[in-house]
């Protein structure tokens, strides 16, 4: 699978600790996972080998939310790394956005987006075929 358009937001996180750090920012400002963040990384998210940068009791969870028009009901969900390349198979290109939470302290921050995908406007074709494959068999 082959990422395009990689955005690293690593310089952000950084001024954001920083800000922290100095009181420019309050913990309840950048420690705000909400539920549905905190539900996702239990059922999807990816358990990093990073110590939370602001309670350090635990290793960050990196969840990666899906976007895109091609991708119907399916976007703006938590989706695994192998939901993730079964999508890009099969639907036009959609961007992938990585967040990172603590889910002892609720820090959260977008870690990384990237998009992969068929090129626009083959999704559709893609799949339709598939059925006629599937229902040939
Ligand atoms: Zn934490």
């Amino acid at each position: 699978m082959r990422r395009r358009r990689v955005v690293d937001f690593a310089l952000r996180r950084r001024g954001v600790l920083a800000a922290l750090r100095e009181g420019g920012l309050s913990l309840r400002e950048v420690c705000d996972a909400d539920v549905y963040l905190l539900r996702a990384a239990g059922f999807h998210g990816v358990v990093t080998e990073t110590v939370c940068p602001v309670c350090r009791k635990e290793n960050l969870t990196e969840v990666s939310w899906v976007f895109g028009d091609d991708l119907g009901p399916a976007s703006g969900s938590a989706r695994g790394a192998d939901e993730i390349e079964q999508l890009a198979l099969s639907h036009d290109e959609f961007t992938v956005h990585v967040v990172e939470v603590c889910r002892s302290c609720s820090w959260n921050h977008l870690v990384e987006s990237y998009e992969v995908g068929l090129t626009p406007g083959t999704g559709k074709r893609v799949r339709r075929a598939a059925r006629e494959l599937r229902r040939h068999r």
